[in-house]
């Protein structure tokens, strides 16, 4: 087994996920591929559902993590709700299986068309993010006849301590009602007929690898539900968000049920323990799950640097471009022992520096093998794009020694798909 990844592991001289060979795999359906163990993703929620047991509790998975519907329908079939950022995202839990009723709706931007789109679909709650977006969804809600669930999302002003990219519970970023402004927008909820107050909710970054940022936003959190419920408004539910890290580069996060332990002690001392609590993992339950099998295409000796340039890029991996992230990469054949390690930066080919998979990585590598991008579960084939032209890669879910083929790689006709040319323009004579 590789260290943090319990359902990876070396057999016979190549790399498993669960029961399966990933050389075979990659050879009959090419590389770049995505290949995510479903054993692993139920570990992780269980996880969280060990922590929570007794309780009243939903956890929503944050599909935008990962959100192919072969993985949510795993989460819908272990009984998830799920956390959304667009209608786009609604319209795949639906295809997927998953309730309408268990869904809450994030984000700063909701269009009109989108909270019509969940305001019928019969969702459980918005999460509402600023003041005029209470007053846009109430005008929605009142014009299709379906009172809207409402939470408010609430900066709790803590330092999540993780990329700056990535921490969304400070004052300088764009998401949440301010603290001072939390009481006054709850009146404003409560006094419109469209809207139905149910909840709060908080999300204070991601990749969060300490346990006192939480601990810190509860109280805040827990400060402000007893100043609004003071006010007259009850609350049915407390959202504490999602953001538990996981273990790219001998990270240490505390373990789900760890985490929430301390953190239901809290609530107990606090008055709170019988509450509904809702939450909204995402890389937590399926980052470790995944692994990007990529064949090496060439390696490039430099005087400052070598290069192993391999078939995945930025538009497939786009965690290091975007944040300069960590990926472990380990090769899918163990080498021999003849076979000289050399220190490569591993690089896609797509036309940006940028581009780059791993830097200083020693590999004993040549043309035609494969490696693996560990923690690939999260944040990757979500984020994937057509950039250069480049199909996204297929994605394949493991389950026991059974591998199906999720999602087909994008044929080069679906590249072209949608485009339209204007008719020719005569040309002058
Ligand atoms: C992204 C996001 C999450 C999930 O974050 P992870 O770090 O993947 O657990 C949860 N809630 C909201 C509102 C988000 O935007």
């Amino acid at each position: 087994m590789l260290p943090g990844h319990p359902y990876i592991h070396y057999s016979n001289g190549t790399l498993h996920v669960e029961q399966c060979d990933l050389a075979p795999l990659a050879n009959q359906l090419g590389t770049p591929l995505f290949v995510y163990s479903k054993a692993s993703m139920l570990a992780a929620l269980a996880a969280y559902q060990r922590g929570f047991a007794g309780r009243n509790a939903q956890i929503c998975y944050a599909m935008k993590a990962n959100s192919t519907l072969g993985v949510l329908q795993v989460f819908a079939q272990a009984g998830c709700g799920f956390d959304i950022v667009s209608a786009g995202e609604l319209a795949r839990v639906l295809a997927a299986g998953g309730e309408a009723s268990k869904v809450i709706f994030s984000g700063v931007g909701k269009t009109r068309a989108e909270m019509r789109t969940a305001l019928e679909a019969g969702i459980g709650c918005f999460n509402v993010e600023s003041e005029a977006e209470l007053e846009v969804l109430n005008a929605v809600a009142l014009s299709t006849n379906v009172r809207a669930p409402v939470s408010i999302r609430v900066n709790p002003n803590v330092d999540p301590q993780t990329h700056p990219y990535i921490s969304t519970g400070l004052k300088g970023n764009k998401f949440g009602i301010a603290h001072e402004r939390t009481l006054a927008t709850y009146q404003r909820a409560a006094s419109l007929p469209g809207l139905h107050v149910v909840g709060i909710d908080c999300h204070i970054g991601s990749q969060i690898t300490l346990e006192s940022p939480y601990l810190d936003a509860m109280d805040r959190v827990l400060d402000l539900v007893e100043t609004i419920e003071a006010a007259g408004i009850p609350l049915e539910h407390i959202d504490f968000g999602g953001g538990l890290g996981i273990n790219y580069q001998g990270d240490t996060p505390p373990e789900a049920d760890a985490l929430w332990n301390k953190l239901l002690t809290k609530l107990d001392v606090r008055g709170f323990g019988k509450r509904k609590l809702m939450i909204e993992p995402g890389r937590s339950l399926v980052g470790n799950a995944g692994v990007c099998i990529t064949e090496v295409l060439y390696t490039k000796p430099g005087e400052q640097k070598n290069f192993c340039i391999v078939d995945a890029a930025m538009n497939d991996l786009p965690r290091p471009a975007m944040y300069q992230a960590y990926h472990g990469i380990v090769p899918v054949q163990q080498s021999s022992a003849t076979q000289q390690e050399v220190v490569y930066d591993v690089v896609g080919p797509v036309c940006e520096s940028g581009d780059w998979l791993g830097r200083d990585r020693p590999l004993a590598v040549q043309a035609g093998d494969q490696l693996a991008v560990l923690s690939a579960g999260a944040y990757c084939m979500s984020m994937a794009s057509n950039y250069n032209a480049r199909p996204r890669a297929a994605e394949v879910l493991v389950d026991g020694a059974t591998a199906h083929v999720v999602r087909t790689r994008d044929t080069l006709q679906d590249l072209l798909r949608g485009e339209v040319l204007p008719p020719a323009s005569k040309t002058p004579d």
